[in-house]
């Protein structure tokens, strides 16, 4: 029998193993940052409308630039935004492997500021593009500084910048964006797949003045669509043209684009619960101060604390218990999305049935955030 040890996999790609969260069918569902609601029946009609609507063009190739669903997106971001600053893609990671694509490729780096988004360096190594890393401050934060320090020293092409990060929640300021763009020539990709959830202002609101600026957005998190893969960027016209040489052709099916235009069209009901779900994982997060966890600070709908002197052991504990949350992050650390009122005090009664054994180091990364 035959196995991948004998077939011409490329030498980069030996003994790598397939990456994800592990999917398990659990009642408690707090892994992946979903959004818990699902759409109402009434989207849910007009989405299967929209589709056999499509399917009446299916023996035709979609439209490969989308038209309709950027320019739909583009007047969802506002802006003065159109079209033509749009790209979208299945799902922001097929975004960033156009960016990569692109603007990576061999000899080539892609700085990211760690501990942060677990896919990144995935999408480097497929694109043959260097993933280099730099520690963020220890409260996690990033100051201009560091970025550009960063930038000077790594000279990468691309510099992924998560805003609010992924694990950590925490947020990037416009004042720091800017700066870094106003100090470096490099292509600044902000990901701000959780941006909906935040206080902090989006960097949409710098695109004008800096033609290398990217701001990477999905409809994943807030817009509840996870299942449908829509991600998009917006960025000068000029970054849009790079992408659409390297996608592959008809990349974003008929099917997709008809889902994620009647989406936009109910984007009132679908971020109808993005303040609730903020609010949801301040208030864990206050909870979880009072029971003497380390919290992280966060704008996102997650949440990461710890420091469990065993994390797994608590995650595998949780997992008994039906809830799946993602262990992830910093060392003693575990990532929690916020869920339903239900699923959020289901979570809080399995920690305080478990009572885990934290650390008992209190000088060490994260223990003051
Ligand atoms: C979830 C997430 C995304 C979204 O990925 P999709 O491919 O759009 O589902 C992108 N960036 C970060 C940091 C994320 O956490």
């Amino acid at each position: 029998m035959i196995t991948l040890a004998d077939l011409p996999l490329r030498a980069d790609l030996i003994g790598a193993e397939p990456y994800g969260a592990p999917q398990l069918v659990v009642p408690v569902v707090l892994n992946v940052n979903e959004n818990p609601y699902p759409p109402s029946e009434v989207v849910r009609r007009e989405m299967a409308d929209a589709v056999v609507d499509a399917a009446a063009g299916l023996n035709r190739y979609p439209d490969r630039e989308a038209l309709e669903l950027r320019r739909d997106l583009a007047s969802y971001l506002g802006h003065g935004l159109g079209p033509d600053n749009i790209w979208v893609a299945n799902g922001s990671n097929e975004i960033m492997s156009h960016l990569l694509t692109a603007f990576g490729g061999p000899g080539r780096r892609v700085l990211a500021f760690t501990p942060t988004y677990s896919m990144y360096p995935e999408y480097a190594r497929n694109t043959c593009t260097q993933y280099v890393t730099v520690s963020r401050h220890p409260d996690f934060t990033l100051d201009a500084d560091l970025i550009c320090d960063a930038i000077d020293e790594q000279q990468p092409t691309v510099v992924l910048i998560t805003t609010p990060n992924n694990p950590t929640g925490t947020t990037t300021s416009l004042e720091v964006i800017d700066e870094v763009c106003r100090r470096s020539d490099v292509i600044v990709v902000v990901d701000e797949a959780y941006q909906e959830f935040a206080r902090t202002p989006s960097a949409l609101e710098l695109l004008q003045k800096h033609p290398r600026l990217v701001v990477s957005r999905t409809m994943s998190k807030a817009f509840a669509l996870a299942g449908g893969r829509v991600g998009y960027l917006a960025a000068h016209p000029a970054v849009v043209d790079a992408c659409r040489i390297v996608r592959l052709p008809y990349h974003l099916s008929a099917q997709t684009q008809a889902v994620a235009r009647v989406a936009l069209r109910h984007s009132d009901e679908l971020l109808g619960r993005v303040d609730e779900l903020a609010g949801t994982a301040r208030d864990f997060e206050a909870w979880l101060r009072t029971r003497g966890y380390a919290v992280v600070d966060s704008e996102a709908n997650f949440t990461l604390f710890g420091r469990f002197a065993d994390r797994h052991d608590v995650w595998q504990q949780l997992l008994d218990r039906g809830i799946l949350i993602r262990e992830t992050g910093p060392e003693g650390f575990l990532r929690a999305s916020a869920g339903t009122p239900a699923e959020m005090a289901a979570l809080r009664d399995a920690l305080d049935d478990i009572t885990p054994t934290m650390q008992t180091d209190t000088t060490t990364q994260g223990e003051t955030a």
